[in-house]
């Protein structure tokens, strides 16, 4: 039964708001917000709010282990960038976002909607593992329906 329920849930009843820096931001600029706005991975979008790159938590503590001024360096420099970007839509399964973290490794996914015919993607969304927890904890209380 539980297992049934799983296999239901959509990313949209679990998601979080992103937090997103422009490619022209410093690496102190969005060490900055990842303090501010308290999260982990931090998406990097365009000034037409495309998705360009992702920068995690040790992707800027590598960038600030060298001798540069971390106001000189822009995070477009050190991110990961597309297309190597794992992504999800709203209506994706929380099981297969939750595969694809333990298969790549990484603590969380964009919430992305396809624009101009696929060719961009632009965040709307952002789900990460601590948002798969509280699942855990709804399931284990019995409060998914
Ligand atoms: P950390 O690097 O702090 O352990 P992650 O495990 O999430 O955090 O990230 C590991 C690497 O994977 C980083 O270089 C990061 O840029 C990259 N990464 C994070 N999320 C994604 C994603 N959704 N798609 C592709 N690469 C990602």
């Amino acid at each position: 039964m539980l297992a049934e329920k799983v296999k239901n849930i959509t990313v949209n009843e679990y998601q979080s708001r992103p937090v997103v820096v422009q490619e022209s931001a410093s690496v102190y600029d969005a060490i900055c917000t990842m303090f501010l706005e308290d999260v982990g991975t931090l998406f990097v979008v365009d000034k037409h709010i495309t998705l360009v790159g992702v920068l995690s938590r040790k992707d800027l503590l590598r960038a600030s282990l060298g001798k540069q001024a971390l106001e000189s360096i822009p995070v477009s420099i050190i991110m990961t960038r597309m297309p190597n970007i794992t992504v999800c839509k709203q209506d994706d399964l929380i099981i297969e976002v939750a595969n694809k973290l333990i298969d790549k490794q990484i603590d969380g996914l964009p919430i992305v909607v396809e624009v101009d015919y696929g060719s961009r993607f632009e965040v709307v969304g952002r789900i990460t593992k601590t948002n798969i927890t509280a699942l855990l904890v709804d399931l284990a209380n019995d409060e998914v329906i």
